[in-house]
């Protein structure tokens, strides 16, 4: 990916409920024909994907970034489970000491494989 097509993703990741494309030239500060090339190649590559709006009776494309299903194995500390999942404690992550704990344990083994 270019330096380009980096900022426009970064800048279709910021926004949960995506970015008209009409705008996101104007915001990269590209003329729309190289923000129509951008686009594209985030389309090709799957990271995005874009949705027909109408803004003011003129056709333009929201696009928003892609969810990606969680790899499991980022979950793992070698076998053990990150404790998040199904916890039901007041969560004050810098001081909770079950993740601290997984992260130790993270640090040790590594992944789960
Ligand atoms: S950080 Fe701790 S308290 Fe918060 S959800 Fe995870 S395990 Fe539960």
């Amino acid at each position: 990916m270019t330096q380009s097509d980096d900022a426009a993703l970064k800048v279709i990741q910021s926004k949960a409920e995506g970015v008209l494309q009409s705008d996101l030239w104007k915001i990269l500060e590209v003329d729309s024909r190289k923000c129509s090339r951008i686009v594209k190649k985030l389309l090709d590559s799957g990271m995005i994907e874009r949705i027909e709006f109408r803004k003011d009776g003129i056709k333009t494309f929201v696009l928003k970034a892609k969810k990606r299903p969680v790899d499991p194995n980022q979950l793992l500390a070698g076998e053990e489970l990150i404790p998040c999942i199904g916890c039901d404690m007041e969560c004050v992550v810098i001081e909770c000491p079950r993740l601290l704990d997984w992260m130790y344990q993270l640090a040790i083994c590594g992944v789960g494989e």
